[in-house]
């Protein structure tokens, strides 16, 4: 078992998941078999509770776990499929603690942090890396060395490094700041030292330094922090401020990390020639693009763009393949209801509605379905965005006054949208949704079934409520066609509009399955047609 344990110093926000992602990308272009796992020091058990406002979107992994945003990124990067179990919280660990202890599991010893805590910590990652039968694991520490709440993390990471290894299979690889100051613009190294000091208190010295930067790393400094930090020049590493994160890979190739890890750890690599031109070649279309579009995303979280990072990435996937830079109109829902969406919406080329949870900002984005539908402007709905299309098209096309989610009226006149009937039942034994990957059947013949190229797919959930079955004939001969089922056929999961450029919505969210050279498919549809609306302007 071989290990690289990513902690973080100074603050947050440095972007530690994408250089963990980076380096694994690396390692496996070297043939090498990577897995990984994010340590989140908080409370709460998962994701699925938290505020997107808060904390960037909530991440679905296939089996239904809601998960840390960062792993989005590591499916993105390493393009590996990863399970709830990759995301160890505070709160999963306690709670299996604290229910052994229940179980007497523990013979009536006095259940602490060491070792109890840090036992069912080391635990899950070695199983965890087992199971995954990697050449390396990544653990991504979250938070900042010095927090009351990573201790017990650290504590379990450094006595498993002593047990595994210490040299030959662990690299402790700690990112930091390096901020510029004053008109000079001398970079400065103390806030650097101070927190490889705080995780030497903590027993463990780093191998690698990478210093996030808007610049590159001066000669000097990197000397500078080789001295003070203990750890070799060519083990102190810039992170400068990149065009995309896609680009960091590279940055980090150029500077030597992969080989430095391999030759630390003695990692067997399948190719001594590392081959990353493919990667360099969606780069480059991601940085470099020939032609651009304009996407409005409406929503309402807009003020924290996290909450649709992984609508950004499906954008930006499927702008790579057409050679086409996305730029993302970010609209607060609320604004469709009191300006003109006509004005609001100007200059945009396409519209994506996201999905979302509760009432407000619901009516704005019904307006934006309908400018869209009215105009044939691109649309393109996820989720809640299906949900609200439906809604529109049963108010306006067939005329169904107060036709509404009963989500959000539970007295609507025409529930469109409602309950599933199951989820009934779940709910009154306090589960919660429908949650991860399953499958939906693709008619033959329709736009989804093009894009797809295949009838039948895999995608992933998160909802309680549905299209209500009452209304699929009615809504069908409206034009609104449902063109992807579940299993037996009976619940919508996929829909489009005919006499349309463009106008599709799935209860699914194909965002989370989007890879940088495998693009959603309706994402990829919606900035097809938005740049073929923007070419005939
Ligand atoms: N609130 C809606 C539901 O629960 C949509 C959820 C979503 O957009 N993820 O069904």
């Amino acid at each position: 078992m071989k290990f690289i344990f990513v902690t973080g110093g100074v603050l947050s926000g440095l972007g530690k998941g994408i250089t963990a992602s980076s380096i694994g990308k690396l390692l496996q272009c070297r043939g090498l078999k990577v897995s990984a796992i994010k340590i989140d020091p908080y409370l709460n058990i998962d994701a699925g509770t938290m505020n997107p406002f808060e904390h960037g979107e909530v991440y679905v992994l296939d089996d239904g776990g809601e998960v840390d945003l960062d792993l989005g990124n590591y499916e993105r990067f390493l393009d590996i499929s990863m399970s709830r179990g990759h995301n160890i919280t505070t709160g999963k660990v306690y709670q299996e603690v604290i229910d052994k202890e229940r179980r007497g599991d523990y013979l009536g010893k006095t259940v602490q942090i060491i070792p109890h805590v840090t036992n069912e910590i080391k635990e899950r990652i070695t199983r965890l890396a087992r199971e995954s039968n990697s050449d390396v694991t990544i653990v991504e520490l979250g938070g900042t060395v010095g927090d009351i709440e990573s201790m017990p993390f650290l504590e379990a990471v450094r006595q498993l490094s002593v047990e595994v290894g210490r040299e030959e299979n662990c690299t402790f690889v700690h990112t930091t700041l390096v901020p510029i100051l004053g008109s000079v613009g001398e970079q400065k190294t103390k806030p650097t030292q101070h927190s490889v000091k705080e995780l030497m208190a903590l027993g463990i010295k780093p191998d690698v330094i990478v210093g996030r930067s808007s610049d590159f790393l001066d000669d000097g400094i990197k000397t500078k922090i080789s001295l003070f930090c203990d750890v070799s020049k060519e083990a102190v590493v810039s992170a400068p401020d990149a065009r995309s994160i896609y680009e960091v890979p590279m940055i980090l190739e150029k500077q030597g990390v992969a080989d430095l890890v391999v030759r630390k750890m003695r990692l067997s690599p399948l190719s001594s020639n590392v081959d990353l031109s493919r990667w360099q070649d969606f780069l480059k279309r991601v940085i470099e693009p020939s032609r651009e579009v304009t996407i409005a995303l409406v929503g309402k979280y807009t003020e924290l763009t996290d909450a649709y990072l992984s609508h950004m990435e499906s954008l930006t996937h499927a702008g790579a393949l057409e050679d086409c830079g996305v730029h993302i109109h970010f609209v607060d829902s609320d604004r469709l209801i009191t300006e003109e969406p006509s004005k609001v919406l100007r200059n945009t080329h396409g519209i994506l509605v996201p999905g979302g949870f509760g009432n407000r900002g619901v009516e704005g984005k019904i307006a934006a379905a309908r400018y869209a539908r009215e105009n044939g402007i691109p649309f393109a709905g996820v989720c809640l965005g299906f949900q609200v299309a439906t809604i529109e098209i049963a108010r306006n096309v067939l005329g169904l006054e107060g036709a509404n989610s009963t989500e959000f009226d539970p007295n609507a006149p025409h529930p469109i949208i409602d309950l599933m009937p199951e989820q009934k039942e779940l709910e009154s034994m306090g589960a919660t949704m429908r949650l991860g990957s399953e499958r939906v059947w693709v008619q033959e013949g329709s736009k989804a079934h093009s894009l797809y190229g295949s009838s039948e797919v895999w995608e992933r959930h998160r909802h309680r409520f549905e299209v209500n079955p009452l209304y699929i004939d009615q809504l069908e001969r409206g034009g609104w066609k449902f063109s992807g089922r579940c299993e037996e056929g009976r619940r919508m999961e996929i829909g489009e509009l005919q006499n349309h450029p463009f106008f599709m919505a799935t209860q699914f969210h194909p965002e989370f399955k989007s890879r940088p050279e495998r693009p959603s498919p309706m994402h990829l549809g919606l900035v097809r047609a938005s740049l073929e609306r923007k070419e005939s302007m």
